[in-house]
C-alpha cells in the first residue's frame, strides 16, 4: 500500500514535469523577419519556430496594422529591416500580456492587409506571410496596361523566374537563380524597348515574388504577343551544362521524365514563394488541359522554342538540341506563344561564374531578342526587315557602349 502511494507520487511528479516542459515547448519564437517590396504591395515574411495562433487588425489615425501572436517570443531584431519602404514606415514590438507578442506596423497609406501561414518546406520553417496591398497602385497598373493595348507595337512579356522568398536554384558559390533571371530579363527589356515597334513588359521588376497565375494574368493584361519565362536549372551533378527550352504540353502528350520533373520543380514556386493555399488553383488542370489545346498555339510556341535554341547556340552550350514539353503553370496563357528557357545550369561552378557576369547576361539577352525577331518574321508579324536591322544596330551600340 505504502509502496503504491510512493509510486503514484513519483508518477504524479513525472507527469507534472512532463506538462511543464510541454507548456514551455508551446512558447514559440519569431526568429526572423524579411521584407519584399512589390509595385502593388509590400510583403512581410515572419519565420516562426512552429504553428501559432495570431490575430491581425487595422487601426486608424494614424494608419497601422497590428499583429498579435499568442505564445510567441521575439528572437530577432526588427531594426535590421531596410526601412522605410514605400508602404511601411516603421515596425515596433511590444508584449501587451504574458506570452503575447504584438507587432505594430506603421504604414504610410491605407492598405488592405492579407495574411496566411505557410508550412515548412525546402528548408524554410513555418512562416507567417503578411501582404499589405496598395489598392491605388493596383489600379494604376491596370491603366498602364490598357494604354499599351492601344498602341500597335509587338509586345514581349519577359518573365524573370522566382523572386522574393523564392530564390530558385542556388549555385555552389551562392548565386541565386532569381538574381540571374532578373538581370537577363532587364537586359532583354532594354534591347526590346530600344527597338522601334517593340515594347517589353517585365512581369517582375524587382526582388519580390509573383504567383505563377499572376504572371500569366500580367502577360494577358499587357496583350503580349509572346512570352519568355527565364530560369536557370540545377542538378546534383556539377558538370552538367547548357541551355534548354520548354513549351506547355497537352495532357495526353508524351513528356519525358526529366521535363516533367522540371515542371514540378518550377510549379512548386508558389509554395516556396508564398501563395495562400486558397489562392493556388491548378490553372493547368482547371482552365487549359481540361479542354483540348489549340493546335496552332502549340505549334507557334514550338516554333518559338526552336528559334530560341538556334539563337542560344551562339551564346553558350546547349543541353537539349530540340524543345521539350511539360505542364508548366507559367506557360498556361495558351493564346500567347510562350516558352520557358533554362539559360544554363547554375549548379555548374564554371557556368555559375559566367551567369554572374554582365557580358554573358547581355549575350543571353540578345540571343533571346534575336529569337523573338526571327519568330515575328516567321509569323508574318514583321513585314519588313526594319525592326531586325534597327535592332541589331541597337544591340551592337549597346555592347559597344559598355
Ligand atoms: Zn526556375
Amino acid at each position: 500500500m505504502r509502496q503504491n502511494l510512493f509510486f503514484s507520487k513519483i508518477v504524479g511528479l513525472l507527469l507534472l514535469l512532463l506538462f511543464s516542459s510541454a507548456a514551455q515547448a508551446d512558447t514559440g519564437a519569431l526568429r526572423d523577419i524579411r521584407l519584399w517590396t512589390a509595385p502593388d504591395h509590400t510583403r512581410l515574411v515572419l519565420d516562426l519556430s512552429g504553428k501559432i495562433e495570431y490575430e491581425l487588425f487595422r487601426l486608424h489615425n494614424p494608419e497601422r496594422i497590428v499583429i498579435d501572436m499568442q505564445q510567441t517570443e521575439l528572437k530577432t531584431r526588427l531594426n535590421q529591416l531596410s526601412l522605410p519602404d514605400p508602404v511601411i514606415q516603421e515596425i515596433r514590438s511590444g508584449v501587451p500580456k504574458t506570452g503575447m507578442l504584438r507587432l505594430v506596423i506603421d504604414v504610410k497609406e491605407k492598405v488592405q492587409p492579407r495574411s496566411f501561414l505557410l508550412k515548412p518546406m525546402q528548408g524554410k520553417p513555418f512562416r507567417l506571410v503578411v501582404d499589405l496591398m496598395r489598392p491605388d497602385q493596383a489600379k494604376k497598373e491596370a491603366i498602364t496596361a490598357d494604354v499599351s493595348k492601344k498602341q500597335k507595337e509587338l509586345i514581349i512579356a519577359i518573365d524573370a523566374g522566382h523572386g522574393g522568398e523564392d530564390p530558385g536554384a542556388i549555385g555552389p558559390h551562392k548565386l541565386y537563380e532569381k538574381v540571374v533571371t532578373l538581370a537577363v530579363a532587364k537586359e532583354l527589356a532594354k534591347i526590346v524597348d530600344a527597338t522601334p515597334g517593340m515594347k517589353a513588359v517585365l512581369i517582375r521588376e524587382g526582388d519580390y515574388f509573383v504567383p505563377l497565375m499572376k504572371r500569366v494574368q500580367l502577360a494577358r493584361k499587357a496583350k503580349a504577343d509572346l512570352m519568355i519565362s527565364i530560369h536557370a536549372d540545377a542538378v546534383r551533378t556539377h558538370t552538367v551544362e547548357g541551355a534548354s527550352v520548354y513549351t506547355l504540353s497537352d495532357r495526353g502528350a508524351t513528356e519525358d521524365k526529366a521535363a516533367r520533373a522540371l515542371a514540378a520543380k518550377e510549379n512548386a514556386a508558389d509554395e516556396v514563394g508564398g501563395v495562400a493555399f486558397d489562392q493556388i488553383d491548378d490553372p493547368v488542370v482547371n482552365s487549359i488541359l481540361g479542354k483540348m489545346l489549340r493546335t496552332d498555339s502549340i505549334n507557334s510556341s514550338h516554333m518559338l522554342a526552336e528559334t530560341v535554341i538556334s539563337k542560344m547556340k551562339h551564346a553558350g552550350p546547349i543541353k537539349y538540341s530540340s524543345p521539350k514539353r511539360a505542364r508548366f503553370a507559367v506557360l498556361s496563357a495558351m493564346e500567347i506563344p510562350s516558352v520557358l528557357v533554362e539559360l544554363d545550369y547554375i549548379s555548374n561552378p564554371a557556368r555559375e561564374r559566367m551567369l554572374k557576369t554582365r557580358e554573358h547576361q547581355k549575350l543571353l539577352a540578345s540571343a533571346l531578342f534575336d529569337a523573338s525577331v526571327d519568330f515575328f518574321h516567321k509569323m508574318g508579324r514583321l513585314k519588313d526587315s526594319t525592326a531586325s536591322a534597327v535592332a541589331s544596330d541597337d544591340t551592337m551600340s549597346l555592347f559597344a557602349g559598355n
